[in-house]
């Protein structure tokens, strides 16, 4: 429930609140307003009744969104997680751009070059990688790691890759600063538990027959468990098209946005599955409202061992990066 605080409470009138009801085992948030979100417990008449003579209390109002700590209810005012310097969530368009596999050096080094002269924050890169079949290239592991954290620090961009299982998150954690949980892992519970105990920001991927609401509660699990910096991505769903490999779910952006303070960003490279798609609906996503956008490049984009399909060139990537800070700075 959602303790609203007579405008008089003091500091300390306040930390004594807080201080009761985390010994009676409740989570408590602070939000920007007077509003204190209380989580855990049982949501009863009796407590809401207990709660509303508390001295500091002018009013209980119920919390009705499942996903508590998500909720907008709980924080009115969007987070904005910074990273090394760069505020994600905020009015600054964030841009992740690299290859779908980090597959060499001189590959992910290109990447970066470009990614960095054309105002992307971020490199991206796989070094676990999901596979549909077990026969194709898996990554390269821990050396992918050390490439990407190596070639981040050299062109000062945030670097971000996925993990696929729990026992990947302590080197992850070491050599990253954010960490990806892919599309196929998003209800992966034990995976989001053990992510909400580090503190690396999770750019958490919807699933491809995901709703927003299971979105959420992914991402309830991580806060939960004591990580809050969760960055939310719309990366497409799986409908009747065909021509396309996903539908980027534009409704997503603005929807997400309206259920919850977390950041929110596209991915239209995997949204379409399609290279010249990519382009526009990385303007439509922007558009949107999108606090940023992810997308995969490659210096010789056909020769992408994963994902070809999808990835725009150099070229391409800096078109795209002209044409969405323009639509931004309309906005
Ligand atoms: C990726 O980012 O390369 C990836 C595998 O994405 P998704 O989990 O959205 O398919
Ligand atoms: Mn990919």
């Amino acid at each position: 429930m959602l303790l609203e605080l007579r405008p008089e409470v003091d500091y300390l009138e306040k930390q004594n609140l807080l201080d009761r009801l985390k010994r009676m085992g409740f989570q408590v948030v602070e939000s920007d307003t007077n509003i204190l979100a209380v989580i855990g417990g049982i949501d009863s008449l009796v407590v809401q009744d207990d709660f509303a003579a508390l001295p500091q209390v002018l009013k209980v109002h119920p919390l009705t969104a499942n996903f508590k700590l998500a909720s907008r209810q709980t924080k009115p005012s969007d987070t904005i997680i910074e990273v090394k310097g760069v505020k994600i969530g905020g009015d600054e368009l964030f841009i992740i751009a690299g290859p779908c596999s980090i597959e060499s050096r001189e590959q992910l080094e290109a990447c970066a070059k470009v990614a960095k002269e054309h105002g992307a924050q971020a490199l991206r890169g796989g070094a676990y990688k999901p596979r549909t079949s077990p026969y194709e290239f898996q990554g390269m592991g821990v050396d992918g790691l050390k490439l990407i954290a190596e070639i981040g620090a050299k062109y000062g961009l945030i670097t971000v890759s996925e993990v696929m299982d729990a026992s990947q998150i302590e080197v992850a954690a070491q050599y990253l600063d954010v960490i990806q949980v892919g599309a196929r892992n998003m209800q992966n519970y034990a995976l989001l538990n053990e992510l909400g105990k580090v503190k690396t920001p999770v750019l958490l991927k919807r699933g491809f027959a995901s709703t927003y609401h299971e979105l959420l509660m992914a991402a309830e699990y991580i806060m939960l468990s004591g990580n809050p910096h969760v960055i939310l991505c719309e990366r497409g769903i799986r409908t009747i098209e065909t021509f396309t490999r996903n539908t980027l779910d534009l409704n997503a952006i603005p929807s997400l946005q309206q259920l919850t303070h977390l950041p929110v960003i596209a991915d239209p490279s995997h949204g379409t599955g399609v290279r010249s798609l990519v382009l526009p609906m990385a303007r439509a996503s922007v558009a949107a409202g999108a606090h940023g956008i992810l997308v995969e490049m490659h210096p010789h984009p056909d020769q992408s061992i994963s994902d070809a399909k999808q990835t725009i060139s150099f070229d391409t990537f800096a078109e795209l990066c002209t044409q969405v800070k323009r639509i931004k700075s309309v906005m």
